[in-house]
Parts: C-alpha cells; structure tokens; sequence
C-alpha cells in the first residue's frame, strides 16, 4: 500500500497550488487525476495578475516557451448591439492555454504524480482514506472540478440540484488564411452579453489559437445562444466563417450559490469542486489558486490534527474573502423586459463598462492578491 501525508484528487489550478503549498512544508503528497497531462480543459484560459503574483510565476521564463498574452484592451456589448472599446496603460490580465498552464503547474509543485488514474473507490479504515485500494491517507483533499467525485462523498449531488452556468468553447489553431481573416486583436479580448445578462460570449485570440464560447446560468438554450453568437461574431468578420465545429461543454457553480459541503474529518474540497467561480464573470482560476493555498495553511497550522473542527479555519477564512452568504444575483430579481432594455443602457455607458463591469466584474481590481 502506498501511503502520503495529502492525497489531492485534481491536477487543475487548485489541486496543484495546494500541493506546491504543502509541498512547501515538506508534506509528502500525492496528486491523482483521471487524465494525463498535458491535458486540455474547457476554459478561456484567461488570468489576472493576482493569480500570477500568488502562483510567483515567473512570466518571462513561462513566456520563453508557453503562450502568456499581455491583455491590455477589451472590447465590450451587447451580442448584435454596439461595441465600446476600453483600454489600460499596461496588461491588466494574460491570455495562457491552459494545457500549457495545468502541466506546468503541476509539475512545479513537486508533488508525487498518479495521471491517467480516476478515482474509483474511497474506503474509511480508522482515521486513514483508503483510495482505490492503493493508496492511504490520513487527508484527502477533492480538487476534481465541477464533478469531482470527492464532493459527491461529502453528500453533493453532481448535475442534480444545483444551478450551474453550463458553457460551450472551442480553442484551435488557426491557419495563414484564418488567421488574415480574423480581426480579433490577440491583447483585446471581446466581451459580448446576451440581452437578458444571463450569460455572455467571448471571443480570445492568444497567439496563433483562437478561443471562442459562450456561458450562461442553467442549460436552457445554450446551443441556440451559441450558433447566434458565432453568426454575429461572423457577421463582423471578427472570426473566419470556417472555425472547426467541435465546441466542448462544460459546467460551473457561482461562489454564493454553491450548497455543497466542503470539509469533513480528514476531508476538504478546493476549486471549482468547492463552488468557488466568481458569479459575475466565471473567473475561476484564481479562487481555485486561493482556495488552494488557503487550505494549505489551514492543513499546515492543523499539525496533523485533521479533524473537522481543527480544519474549520479553512471554509471560515474562504468566507472572509470570498464573501458570506449567496445574494440572489441581481439580475435574478429584476423583471426580464426591465432588464433587457438596462442591459443595453449599461453597457453603452463607457464609466460602467470600464469601472463597473472590467475592473470589478472581470479584474476584481479592488481585491488584492492573497498575502
Ligand atoms: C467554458 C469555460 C470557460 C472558462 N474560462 C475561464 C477563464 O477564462 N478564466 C478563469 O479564471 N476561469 C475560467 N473558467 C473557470 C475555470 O476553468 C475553473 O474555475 C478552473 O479550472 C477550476 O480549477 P480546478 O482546479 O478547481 O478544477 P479543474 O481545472 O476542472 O481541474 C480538475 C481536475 O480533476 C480531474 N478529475 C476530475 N474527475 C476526476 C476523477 N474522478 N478522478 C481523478 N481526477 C479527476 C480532471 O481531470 C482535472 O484535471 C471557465 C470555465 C468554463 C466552463
């Protein structure tokens, strides 16, 4: 039997922050994930400073070989209406792949590695998680994602109940003629909402890939939403009208309209298996990262004291900084005819767009980087 001190179940951003923490103090963990790396994630691939300061990324060695584009403008609307363009004096965020950006990560965190290996069974034997009937831990640590099977032992119940924002991407490479074709600038990202500001779409070129999807809360007329948002996108000559036909779906919960339990003795979830996804844009890496290094501290003070009440600063320094309880969003509150005709009013306004929507929606540039 294989035995760690950690055993983190999730090699994404939050997985692989939390072991490159512990890792930090000497703990011997062990990172298991279904797939082998590199792999891809549907995701943007989109980060703000923050999350690079708090990972100490070194950007000019991570660029020598990966894609990190500089994002200094965005461009901004209603899906068919008017578009404003904003811009910053310096890059306020970075475009990555996030098949270049998971591996490199979690290769850096020094962690023990299982890939290619899903969790298939978790058995209690005294205080030690037996998982799969081959590896033993005294803590098991659920860092799978929306779906992690980690939650769904803590009682969640996975795609039922919950109220996820379901979303479609695609990212590829394209070739000399789309590429001449395209007229989506690599450091100005395109933001596009639907009118009645349950979703958006976007449009990312970082490099020679080009990233293009659409979220929204609940699964209802996801397809519809995206086939009209790429005619519109192709209609501007923003994207070739030729982009291969293989978007991917994924899912997320918003932080504040999560249920799920995230800690119990010897166990804790992270990431997106936590419900962490900021609500207004779906920024998720770097609640991932925080919460990563958060529970390493909780996990590091806790000796290895590792039952529930010795853990409990955990979930109650997420609160802190994440905010308590889950306001229904606002846009669930306000009739849809009222909300359609504020949408536009809004996003016409250069001071929302730029103070409202950009820099506290999508940079969080109020909230500074984890200490
Ligand atoms: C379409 C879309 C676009 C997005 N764009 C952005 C963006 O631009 N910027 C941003 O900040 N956030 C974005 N997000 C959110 C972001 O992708 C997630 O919040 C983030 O990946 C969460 O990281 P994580 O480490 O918690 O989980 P993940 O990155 O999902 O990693 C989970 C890992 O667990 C593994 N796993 C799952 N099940 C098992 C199992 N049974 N056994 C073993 N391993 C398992 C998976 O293989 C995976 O490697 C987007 C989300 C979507 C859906």
């Amino acid at each position: 039997m294989e035995t760690c001190d950690a055993l983190i179940v999730g090699g994404g951003p939050a997985g692989s922050s939390c072991a490159w923490k512990l890792r930090g103090h000497g703990m011997a963990v062990t990172v298991l994930d279904k797939a082998l790396f590199p792999r891809s994630k549907v995701c943007a691939g989109w980060i703000t400073p923050a999350g690079v300061q708090m990972l100490q990324l070194d950007a000019e060695a991570y660029a020598r070989e990966r894609v990190l584009q500089p994002i200094t403008a965005f461009r901004t609307g209603l899906i068919h209406g008017r578009e404003l363009e904003t811009r910053y004096p310096s890059a306020v965020s970075f475009g990555i792949r996030r098949c270049e950006f998971d591996d490199y990560l979690l290769r850096r965190s020094g962690a023990r590695t299982r890939l290619g290996v899903a969790l298939k069974s978790v058995e209690k034997r005294g205080t030690l998680w037996v998982v799969n009937g081959t590896i033993a831990t005294p803590l098991l640590i659920g860092a799978g994602g929306h779906f992690c099977p980690v939650a769904r032992l803590l009682g969640a119940k996975l795609g039922a109940g919950e109220t996820a924002v379901t979303a479609k991407e695609i990212e590829f490479e394209m070739n000399p003629a789309q590429r001449a074709d395209c007229r989506v600038h690599a450091d100005t990202p395109e933001l596009y909402f639907c009118r009645d500001f349950k979703g958006y779409g976007w449009c990312f070129r970082k490099g020679n890939y080009l990233n293009v999807g659409l979220g929204r809360e609940g699964n209802q007329g996801l397809a519809e939403h995206l086939g009209d948002f790429c005619d519109f996108l192709t209609r501007r000559g923003k994207i070739p009208g030729n982009i291969p036909d293989r978007f991917h779906g994924h899912a997320y919960l918003q932080y504040g309209q999560s249920r799920r339990t995230l800690l119990d003795d010897g166990v804790l979830l992270l990431g997106d298996a936590a419900g962490l996804a900021y609500p207004e844009s779906g920024e998720g890496i770097r609640p991932a990262i925080e919460s990563g290094l958060i529970a390493a501290a909780a996990i590091v003070e806790a000796g290895e004291d590792y039952r529930r009440q010795s853990l409990q600063v955990y979930p109650d320094r997420l609160r802190a900084r994440f905010g308590s309880e889950a306001s229904p969003a606002a846009a669930a509150t306000v009739p849809g005819y009222v909300r359609n005709l504020l949408a536009g009013a809004l996003l016409g306004s250069r001071w929302f767009t730029r103070r409202v929507v950009l820099d506290r929606w999508f940079l969080h540039r109020q909230l500074p980087a984890l200490q």
